[in-house]
């Protein structure tokens, strides 16, 4: 594992067209991602040039929320790990959400000023990662991106490097962007099925109880 990191270190180094800080959130991401491939630094990249566009810094709170356009079943889905660790919007801080489109496209929005931008990975990039080795010879033949041969893999991660962030995308916005106002929900409340401690708006009455929705009958019915 220790030769990973370094390995990841050495590689992360080697990139000219990153600042320190771009480097060092990069190397967390590599580490956290846990493979080399094209579709994680894209969406890296695409966060970077997103957050330029907006005139923002990276997300340490909850002061913005990432929208990314990947869906299921998308042969791109790790760029939505590049744009959540670029951006700091984060699933677990309820600040990353999917809109799938299946487009290798994010939405970042400021909360504060309720402005956005759109940033899109460009048309002939795509292309060319979709001619490269890593998707022809590997990934479209069932190989797991971490079995793909890195002599394959590390230039598919790094050739995204040789061009500036905004060089990778197109971008939309700056432009108003109309943010849900409902506040978070500090009412804590248990269900009286299992017993588990539940934000109160989640719970559901059934038969005069208080129960979670694991524990619901009428599961779907709000
Ligand atoms: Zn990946
Ligand atoms: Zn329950």
């Amino acid at each position: 594992m220790l030769d990973m990191f370094k390995k990841h270190r050495e590689i992360v180094d080697s990139i000219t067209s990153l600042d320190e800080n771009e480097k060092e959130y990069l190397y967390s991401a590599l580490n956290i991602h846990g493979h080399f491939c094209g579709g994680m630094p894209m969406g890296y990249l695409a966060g970077l040039a997103a957050m330029k566009a907006l005139g923002v810094t990276r997300e340490l709170s909850m002061d913005k929320i990432a929208i990314v356009h990947v869906g299921d079943h998308h042969a791109g889905g790790c760029f939505a790990d590049g744009f959540q660790f670029a951006t700091g919007c984060t699933f677990g801080k309820g600040v990353m959400n999917k809109e799938p489109k299946g487009k290798w496209s994010a939405t970042l929005v400021d909360k504060k000023t309720s402005k956005a931008v759109t940033v899109t990975v460009k048309p002939e990039i795509m292309q060319a990662a979709f001619d490269a080795p890593f998707i022809t010879k590997y990934r479209i033949n069932g190989v797991p991106p971490a079995e793909v041969d890195p002599e394959v893999s590390v230039p598919a991660f790094l050739g995204l490097f040789s061009k500036k962030p905004e060089e990778i995308v197109n971008i939309k916005g700056p432009f108003d962007y109309e943010l849900d106002k409902t506040p978070s929900c500090f009412n804590l409340s248990f269900c009286e099925v299992c017993g588990d401690a539940v934000a109160e708006n989640y719970l559901k009455v059934e038969n005069g109880k208080k129960v979670c929705l694991d524990c619901a009958v009428h599961k779907n019915i709000k």
